[in-house]
This record gives structure tokens, C-alpha cells and sequence, in this order.
């Protein structure tokens, strides 16, 4: 499993659409290595549909029709001989709601690498343990490994989500609201986590916590009815944004 680190990952004019409604509206944005990016706006505006549109998680949805380039590694992710497979591996997504598969904690940490080719015993139990030490819940599950993921706490859940992208060495985490439904303690714990692993990963997250926004991440983009209206430094979308919408939204006075 040889994957090259550190990809940029460059969206050009993406435009999707659900039959003839056209959710997310020629928005160009680039995502660097080692960086987060809040993605930022009203409910509907386009949030989901975009990150779901980066490892081709649309593709599911029968209705979808995507316009546009998404560049990774020399490859436009939206080539009909892309293996989805792969961009997956390359490109992990955690979910609103921790998804956990119905087995071990073991089992849904070694279900990927297993997947794409690894049969050592001794070298997926190194797999596990790395990616859960990563996703900071080593320490609580070591002693129960075996035990099903569905007795962990939603935030446990949660980081074991984080910890099944991990392990198949993905590039880019794509993160849509995953604190939205755990308790402050858990979501601060994500947050925290979050810090750590933008040191190895390119890390996008949608959110529509601003205070979660500003706290976690480098760069934020602001949608606001399919278009990306502003992105920038997330200090200066925050405190100094250009566009009238941006600041409208940031200071509370819609969405
Ligand atoms: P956000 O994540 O910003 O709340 P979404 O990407 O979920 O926004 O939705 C953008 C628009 O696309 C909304 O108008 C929504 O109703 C529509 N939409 C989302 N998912 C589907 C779907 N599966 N089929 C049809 N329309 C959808
Ligand atoms: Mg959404």
C-alpha cells in the first residue's frame, strides 16, 4: 500500500447537481497539506455537497450530475476510470453521525488495511494500535480490543471513526460537523485531535460552529447558496472579512 503524502488537492469551477437543482455553483478552492479548512455557511448552502463531491461520495446518489475538475496527485478525481476505491483510501471521510461497523474495535481498524492487502497478523495489530494511538484512544480501548465498538461512548465512536480513516494511510480527512452530535467534553477532545493530526494529514471540515471554526482551523471558505462567496486565513475571514455576506453571517445576522 504505497500512498505519496502531502497531495495538494486543487478544485477547479466544480459545479454538482441534483437533477436540474444545481447545489454547489462553480466554486474553485485549494486545499494544502498540513492545513485545515473550515467550510463555513447556512444550512443547505452546499456544504455537504462539496466535501461529498471530493472523494466522489455523490456518486451514490442516482440524480447527481457533476461539472468541473478535482485535481489529486496529477489525477482529475472525477475521470470515469478513477478507481473510487483507492480515492478513498487516499481520500478518508468521518461522518455527522459516528458509523461504526457492527464488530470490534479491532475489527473496524483492521477492515481496511485488510481490504486493500495486508495479511500479517503482526502487522495489522501494529496498523490498529498506531491508528488508534493517533486518533487519541489508544490508552481507552487497548484492554477491550476485542469487545464491540458499539459499547464505546458516541465520542469514543467517534475518534474510532477517525482512527478506521487513519489506518488506511490517507492523504485528506474530509469531516462533515463530526462534534455535531457528541457533548462539549468529546467535542473538545475531537477538536484537540484535530490539531494534532493536521501535522500529517490535510484535513477539511464542515462546520457550523464559527467558534469551532475559528478554533480549529487555518483557512476557512464561506458558502453561501452553492457559491463560495470568500476564503482566506480564518483570522482574517473572522475578524476582517471582504464580503458583506461573509461578515453578515460571522456577526449572527442570518443563517
Ligand atoms: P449543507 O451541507 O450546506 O447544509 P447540502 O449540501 O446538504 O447543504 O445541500 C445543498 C442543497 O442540495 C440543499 O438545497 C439540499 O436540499 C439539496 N440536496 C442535498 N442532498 C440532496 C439529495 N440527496 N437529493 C436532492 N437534493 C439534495
Ligand atoms: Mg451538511
Amino acid at each position: 500500500m504505497i500512498v505519496e503524502k502531502n497531495n495538494r488537492l486543487s478544485v477547479k469551477n466544480l459545479s454538482v447537481f441534483y437533477g436540474e437543482k444545481e447545489a454547489v455553483k462553480s466554486v474553485s478552492l485549494d486545499f494544502a497539506p498540513s492545513e485545515v479548512t473550515a467550510l463555513i455557511g447556512p444550512s443547505g448552502c452546499g456544504k455537504s455537497t462539496f466535501l461529498r463531491s471530493l472523494n466522489r461520495m455523490n456518486d451514490t446518489i442516482d440524480s447527481v450530475r457533476t461539472k468541473g475538475e478535482i485535481w489529486l496527485d496529477g489525477v482529475n478525481v472525477n475521470d470515469p476510470g478513477v478507481d473510487v476505491v483507492l480515492l478513498r483510501q487516499k481520500i478518508g471521510m468521518v461522518w455527522q453521525r459516528p458509523n461504526p461497523f457492527h464488530k470490534s474495535i479491532y475489527e473496524n481498524i483492521a477492515f481496511g488495511p485488510r481490504y486493500h492487502g495486508v495479511r500479517d497478523k503482526r502487522e495489522l495489530d501494529a496498523i490498529v494500535e498506531d491508528s488508534l494511538r493517533k486518533a487519541a484512544l489508544w490508552e481507552e480501548t487497548k484492554d477491550r480490543l476485542h469487545r464491540s465498538a458499539l459499547a464505546l461512548s458516541g465520542g469514543q465512536q467517534q475518534r474510532l471513526c477517525i482512527a478506521r480513516s487513519i489506518a488506511v494511510s490517507p492523504s485528506i480527512i474530509l469531516m462533515d460537523e463530526p462534534a455535531s452530535a457528541l457533548d462539549p467534553v468529546s467535542t473538545a477532545k475531537i477538536e484537540e485531535l484535530i490539531a494534532e493530526l493536521k501535522q500529517e494529514y490535510c484535513i477539511v471540515i464542515v462546520t457550523h460552529n464559527m467558534h469551532q471554526a475559528a478554533r480549529v482551523s487555518d483557512k476557512t471558505a464561506f458558502f453561501y447558496m452553492g457559491k463560495l462567496i470568500e476564503t482566506g486565513n480564518t483570522e482574517q475571514i473572522f475578524t476582517n472579512p471582504v464580503e458583506k455576506a461573509t461578515d453578515d453571517y460571522i456577526t449572527g445576522r442570518f443563517g
